[in-house]
C-alpha cells in the first residue's frame, strides 16, 4: 500500500466511513466457501449488517446462526446449516484509548485493516499471525497465535469484549470487572454470540528485524530447543522433515531490545541465508516480508507474508497441534518418525511457540506450548489419513489440535485435554441456553461423546 493509499484507508477507519451505513441488510444467493476452497458452506443464508441494531435484529430472528469472519478456518468450526453472519460492514476502528493503552474495533476489522492505523498512531499489537489479512474476531475465538516464548496467543491482547447472545441482547465482559467469566468468553468458537467489538492491549511501536537460517540439524533442538527459541521476539522453525533438518530458523528480533544490529553468521550449526527466502528454499520470496536483517515496522516483519500479498484463496490445507514446551523435542521425533508418510503430501511444516494463557478453551491454557503446524498439498484423503496417525503419534504428550485447522481426534479424547471443558458448555449455556450459535462442529467436539 502507498503511503496516500494507506493515510487515506487509515482516516476512514478512524472516521467509520469505510462502508456506508446506509445499505440495507442483505443476503447472499449461493454459500460460500472457505479460503481454502476446501468446504463450501451449508447455506446460502449470509447477512450483512451494517449496525449492531441489525445484528441484534439477525439473531433474533435466526434459529441457528454463525458469525463468520475472512473464511481461513480449514474446518467447519464457522459452517451453519441455517444462517450466517458476516460483520465485513462492521469494520471501524471505534476509538484509540492513549491512557489506557487500548484500541476499540468492530466485529470485522482485519489485522491488515488495523495494524498501519495503530502504526500511524504510534502503536503496535504484541504480536501477529502468520498472515495479517483474518479477522480479529476470527482469530480471537480460535486461539489463533504468532510465536515467541513470551508471547501469548492474540486473544491474549483482548480485554474487553461485546457480544450479541442468542436472545439479541448486547453483552460486555472486561477483563478487569469480570475476571474468570471473561477468560471463558474471548476463545469462544463463536458459540457465545456474535463479538461486535474487541477491546485490544497496545504498546508503543517498534521495529523488528528478521534473518533466515538455513540447515539447522534437528539435533541441536535436543539440549538448545529453549536457547533456539528464544533467540528472537518471534522464532519460526520450518521443516519438510527430510534427513532430520530444520531447513529454515526465521529469527523475528524487535530493534528495542538491542539485538537486532549483531546478526552472526553462524547458528546452532545453520548458516545465514544470503538472500530473502520462501519457506520452501526453491520458491520465490517475493509474497513475504523483508529479511536480512533489514529493520520494519512491527506489522512488517511479525507475520511472514507481506500485508501487500493478498490471497483471495488458497490451494492448501492447515493441521496444527500443541504439545507443552517441555516435550517439544519429544514431540518433534514423534513425528519425525512419520517422515517418509508426511513428505511427499506437504508444503511446509512450521514449529512455533505460544506463552501459556488463562483462557479456557486456548490450547495453550496454564501450559506454554509448542504448536506443530504442517501446511499440506491440497490432497484431502491423504491428508485425513495422516492426521490419525500424527494424533496417535502425539498422544503421549497430551496433544491438542488448532480449532481452526484440520483434525480427527475423538471428541472425548479432545475435551478430557481441557481441563475448563465443563465450564466453557456451562458458559455457552448461559448466553445460548437453546444452542442457538450450536452448528455440528461445536456438537461434536464440545458436547459430542
Ligand atoms: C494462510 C493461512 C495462514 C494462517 N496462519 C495462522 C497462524 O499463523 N497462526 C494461527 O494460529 N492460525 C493461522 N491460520 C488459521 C486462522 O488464523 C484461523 O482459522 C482463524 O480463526 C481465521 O480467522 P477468520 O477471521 O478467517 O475466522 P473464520 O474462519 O471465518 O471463523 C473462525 C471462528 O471465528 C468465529 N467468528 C468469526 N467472527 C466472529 C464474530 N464476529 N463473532 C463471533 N465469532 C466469530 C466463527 O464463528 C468461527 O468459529 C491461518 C489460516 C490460513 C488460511
Amino acid at each position: 500500500m502507498d503511503r496516500r493509499a494507506f493515510l487515506k484507508r487509515s482516516s476512514l477507519l478512524a472516521g467509520g466511513a469505510v462502508l456506508s451505513p446506509l445499505v440495507a441488510c442483505r443476503t447472499t444467493r449461493a454459500p460460500l466457501t472457505n479460503w481454502a476452497g476446501n468446504l463450501r458452506y451449508g447455506t446460502a443464508n449470509v447477512h450483512y449488517p451494517a449496525s449492531v441494531a441489525e445484528v441484534q435484529d439477525v439473531v433474533r430472528r435466526s434459529r441457528r446462526v454463525r458469525a463468520i469472519g475472512t473464511r481461513h478456518s480449514f474446518n467447519r468450526i464457522a459452517d451453519s446449516d441455517d444462517t450466517q453472519i458476516s460483520l465485513q460492514r462492521l469494520s471501524r476502528v471505534v476509538s484509540l484509548d492513549r491512557g489506557a493503552k487500548t484500541v476499540t474495533v468492530e466485529g470485522g476489522v482485519t489485522y491488515a485493516d488495523l495494524a498501519p492505523y495503530l502504526h500511524a498512531n504510534g502503536y503496535a499489537l504484541h504480536n501477529l499471525a502468520s498472515l495479517p489479512h483474518i479477522s480479529v474476531a476470527g482469530a480471537c475465538a480460535t486461539a489463533t497465535h504468532g510465536s515467541g516464548t513470551r508471547n501469548g496467543n492474540l486473544a491474549t491482547a483482548v480485554s474487553a469484549i461485546e457480544f450479541v447472545t442468542a436472545a439479541g441482547e448486547v453483552v460486555a465482559l472486561s477483563r478487569q470487572r469480570d475476571g474468570d467469566r471473561f477468560d471463558g468468553a474471548v476463545v469462544g468458537l463463536g458459540g457465545l454470540g456474535v463479538v461486535t467489538k474487541l477491546t485490544l492491549d497496545v504498546e508503543p511501536t517498534f521495529d523488528v528485524a528478521q534473518v533466515v537460517y538455513r540447515n539447522l540439524p534437528m539435533s541441536e533442538l535436543a539440549a538448545n530447543f529453549d536457547e533456539i527459541m528464544s533467540s528472537g521476539y518471534s522464532v519460526s522453525l520450518f521443516t519438510d522433515w527430510t534427513r532430520k533438518n530444520i531447513n529454515q530458523v526465521w529469527i523475528k528480533r524487535r530493534a528495542d531490545a538491542g539485538d537486532a544490529a549483531t546478526i552472526a553468521p553462524e547458528f546452532y550449526g545453520a548458516q545465514l541465508a544470503t538472500r530473502n527466502m520462501h519457506p520452501l528454499d526453491d520458491q520465490p520470496p517475493e509474497p513475504f516480508t523483508e529479511q536480512m536483517g533489514v529493520r520494519g515496522a512491527w506489522y512488517d516483519r511479525l507475520p511472514h507474508f507481506k500485508m501487500s500479498f493478498t490471497r483471495s484463496s488458497g490451494a492448501e490445507l492447515q493441521s496444527e497441534y500443541f504439545v507443552p514446551i517441555e516435550h517439544a523435542y519429544a514431540a518433534i521425533m514423534a513425528l519425525e518418525e512419520l517422515h517418509e508418510q508426511m513428505t511427499p503430501h506437504l508444503y511446509i511444516s512450521e514449529i512455533r511457540t505460544v506463552a501459556a494463557d488463562r483462557l479456557w478453551v486456548s490450547p495453550c491454557y496454564n501450559r506454554a506450548c509448542v504448536g506443530l503446524h504442517t501446511t499440506w498439498r491440497p490432497r484431502w484423503d491423504e491428508v485425513m489419513r495422516l492426521l490419525p496417525l500424527i494424533e496417535q503419534q502425539l498422544a503421549p504428550y497430551d496433544a491438542v489440535p488448532h480449532w481452526g485447522k484440520l483434525f480427527t481426534m475423538a471428541p472425548p479424547v479432545l475435551q478430557s485435554r481441557y481441563a475448563r471443558i465443563a465450564d466453557f458448555r456451562q458458559l455457552l449455556g448461559r448466553y445460548d441456553p437453546h444452542g442457538k450459535f450450536r452448528n455440528d462442529f461445536l456438537a461434536r467436539n464440545i458436547y459430542g461423546g
